[in-house]
């Protein structure tokens, strides 16, 4: 008879449940779970940090819709771990945790790093436990990997402890789940529908807002044909940019404040009014707005501004049913509609000046050159990792995406320190795309040592460091007082490229935009990771706002 041990029932367990790949940091007590994963075809990532690895496996779960996987040790790598259960949590991507813990007949004795660990996971997950058996294990994998995607997506945390990992059973005695399905896709009743068609045909200056909901469900086709049937001015979050093409005619990026505060409706698709949208009250949105808002999870209907209707479901089957809906009755913003006029005026003018800062070709560089060397040089389909706020935010209005799920960046948690497990994922989600990884120097040091990770498993991440030297605002020089250094600064021209040459990896210190261009060139090219370390103008700036309450 042949025998298998609870570690091989967790892996082949997850590899039956469509969980493709496992990032962790070993020690005790699992060492067999990496090793049985390896066996059992599942791809394990050996991470530096548990929180990068956190990061990484709910990345895999927003880009390719089944959830990726963590495993940590007892105690504080669990700890650790609990960071990324919250960032996916808020960002409503599904992830599995597995921790390791001591014995379970030494609980409560102060066994090695005991913690509470289900409890801890709790706040962060949908689903949080430790089987009640080592046999039982593939019912509860199955069960976090189904509550995890189905619904609202999020985390689930499996406890295991030694002595489960490593019990040892006949494999013709073990049970193992069948492959849970993809979620459902709940369509929305059809007075609503028909009740949202009415309001959006009564609308005189329509926004369609898209959010990562809707990349997450890849509703990308049925949200383009129903924008280009009615014809819709529409504005992504910075995760939803490439659901419709950024450089579609009918994107209002660039007018993002005046397409906010005017909108008399406004289409809400997957993307939830919290500080990301200014909770959609005055003064950035009108007071009298009316929304229709779609999203699976009901509870968010109507949070902080009443919707006009809510349509609850999947957002593709939605979208699919409006753009249908208005198939049957067609109707279209009127070429000539005053808002269109209004929209074109304003996103002109702030095309034409953020095109002068990235053509500003002074030395230091700021933001806005830096990333029109990335803009211009990176291939289609090209995925971005961007965080550190100036960055970040520049980032947003500079790169341009026509496809979704290519950006991924702090989020709704706005967790700084996700960047290089985000682009890690990434990388071995779609070997077959370039990855830019986009740091401000603050954001790096978060968890800049996963560049040794990139390296071993060579992984062609381009890590570009936009360096001012600081945490947001830039700083120039250090005081001879050293405890008297502005809290936010950070060592002057830090030489962060060399950090990864000790790795394998080339490292470039740039601070030209002929040295940046050169060297981004080479950097994509290079089958191996590269830092490109940018010494930009400590001062520079993002584009003043036209309220001190728009960057608030
Ligand atoms: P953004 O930050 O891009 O504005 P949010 O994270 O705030 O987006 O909102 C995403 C919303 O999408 C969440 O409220 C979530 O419930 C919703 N969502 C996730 N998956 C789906 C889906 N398949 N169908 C509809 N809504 C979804």
């Amino acid at each position: 008879m042949a025998q298998i041990d609870g570690a091989t029932l967790i892996t082949r367990s997850l590899r039956q449940q469509g969980v493709e790949h496992l990032f962790g940091i070993v020690g005790f007590p699992v060492f067999a779970i990496a090793e049985a994963a390896q066996r059992e075809g599942l791809t394990y990532l050996g991470m530096r940090n548990e929180q990068a690895a956190s990061y990484a496996a709910a990345a895999v779960g927003y880009l390719t819709g089944r959830p990726g996987a963590c495993l940590v040790v007892s105690g504080p790598g669990m700890v650790h771990a609990i960071a990324g259960l919250a960032n996916a949590a808020e960002n409503c991507w599904p992830m599995i945790l597995i921790g390791g813990a001591s014995n379970s007949y030494q609980e409560g004795r102060g066994a090695f790093q005991e913690a509470p660990q289900v409890e801890l996971a709790r706040t962060y997950t949908k689903y949080s436990a430790r089987p009640d058996s080592a046999a039982r294990i593939p019912f509860y994998v199955e069960q976090a990997v189904r509550t995890s995607i189905a619904g609202r997506p999020g985390a689930s945390y499996l406890d295991l402890p030694d002595d489960f990992i490593g019990a040892t059973f006949e494999e013709s005695d073990v049970t193992f789940p069948a492959r849970c399905p993809d979620p459902p896709r709940p369509q929305a009743g059809p007075a609503d529908v028909s009740r949202a068609l009415d309001v959006l045909r009564g609308a005189q200056r329509p926004l369609v807002i898209i959010g990562k909901g809707a990349a997450y469900s890849r509703a990308e086709q049925e949200v383009r044909e129903l924008v280009e049937a009615a014809q819709l001015p529409f504005l992504p979050s910075p995760m939803g940019k490439g659901v419709m093409p950024d450089s579609h005619p009918l994107s209002v990026a660039p007018a993002r404040g005046l397409a906010l505060q005017e909108a008399d409706v406004v289409l809400l698709l997957g993307a939830r009014l919290n500080w990301i949208m200014h909770f959609g009250l005055p003064p950035r949105f009108a007071a009298d707005v009316k929304t229709i808002q779609v999203d699976i999870a009901a509870e968010e209907i109507g949070r902080n501004v009443p919707a006009e209707v809510g349509l609850v479901g999947d957002l593709r089957s939605i979208v699919g049913q409006l753009r249908d809906g208005l198939r049957a009755e067609p109707w279209r913003l009127p070429d000539d509609a005053p808002w269109r006029a209004q929209l074109a005026e304003k996103v002109e003018e702030n095309r034409q000046f953020v095109r002068g800062m990235m053509d500003d070709e002074s030395v230091p560089m700021g933001y806005y050159r830096v990333l029109r060397e990335i803009q211009e040089q990176s291939p289609p389909g090209t995925i971005i990792q961007a965080e550190g706020a100036q960055t970040m935010d520049i980032s947003r209005t500079v790169l341009l995406h026509d496809e979704p799920r290519l950006r991924l960046d702090a989020g709704s948690f706005g967790t700084m320190g996700v960047g290089l497990g985000q682009a890690i994922a990434a990388a071995v989600v779609h070997p077959d795309r370039k990855v830019v990884c986009l740091e401000g120097d603050s954001a790096f040091g978060f968890s800049g040592m996963e560049v040794e990770t990139a390296c071993r498993y060579r992984l062609p991440i381009v890590f570009v460091i936009v360096n001012n030297n600081a945490i947001g605002g830039g700083v120039d020089a250090l005081p001879e007082d050293r405890f008297a250094a502005s809290p936010s600064g950070y060592t002057i021209d830090a030489g962060y490229e060399k950090m990864i040459e000790g790795f394998g990896g080339t490292g470039y210190l740039v601070r030209t935009p002929g040295e940046l261009s050169t060297a981004f060139k080479r950097a994509l090219e290079d089958p191996m990771p590269s830092i490109i370390n940018v010494l930009i103008d400590p001062h520079a700036r993002a584009k003043p706002q036209k309220h001190a309450w728009l960057t608030r």
